[in-house]
């Protein structure tokens, strides 16, 4: 009877064991923004931008073009593409100097007229400024990978932290998108 007893609780240890070994490792993804484009104005399938001639004059227009379109062709439910209308356009694109640290930043807004952003309202704006005196000295590939992000940003998608990942913050070796990227647009805008 002793025995059994005995048997039974290595038995139990051992499934206990073999349960923890294999228990899938907490998974740390992409993060979104709760707020969203309006898929009723304006389809998320057919976000626009409009490059400003501040960014054209600097040169950065292949970054900024290279950027937006690295968000195309993974979710059938967003879609962005450039437009030379300055009123209707969803995001502008500008450069000049923001007097910060960083390669650029992106706000997005409930109302274009808004004083400040939103991340978690109805999208009916989205400025990316590129901060020209960091963002100059940049490698051709690390310009590339700051637009893909702040495009990201207005795309819906906030920093991962773990992940390798464009939406991860700094340099870090790597300059198109990413696997978790991709989970995360695809998060945000499921087929
Ligand atoms: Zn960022």
């Amino acid at each position: 009877m002793k025995m059994v007893r005995h048997n039974r609780i290595t038995v139990i240890i051992l499934v206990l064991v073999l349960v923890l070994t294999f228990y899938p490792k907490p998974s740390y993804a992409y993060v979104l923004y709760s707020g969203y484009w309006s898929s009723t104005a304006k389809p998320s399938t057919n976000v626009e931008y409009y490059v400003d001639s501040s960014v054209t004059g600097y040169n950065y227009d292949t970054s900024v073009s290279s950027g937006a379109s690295a968000w195309n062709g993974i979710s059938l439910k967003y879609g962005i593409t450039s437009t030379t209308v300055a009123d209707s356009a969803d995001i502008k694109v500008f450069a000049g100097d923001t007097h910060d640290t960083s390669w650029a930043d992106t706000l997005n807004y409930k109302n274009k007229t808004d004083a400040g952003g939103c991340w978690s309202c109805s999208w009916n704006y989205s400025r990316i400024r590129i901060n020209a005196p960091v963002y100059q000295p940049a490698s051709s590939d690390l310009r590339m990978k700051v637009m893909i992000h702040e495009f990201g940003h207005a795309a819906g998608m906030d920093h991962e932290t773990v992940n390798k990942a464009i939406m991860k913050q700094g340099d870090n070796g790597y300059y198109t998108m990413q696997t978790d990227d991709k989970d995360g647009l695809k998060a945000k805008y499921p087929n």
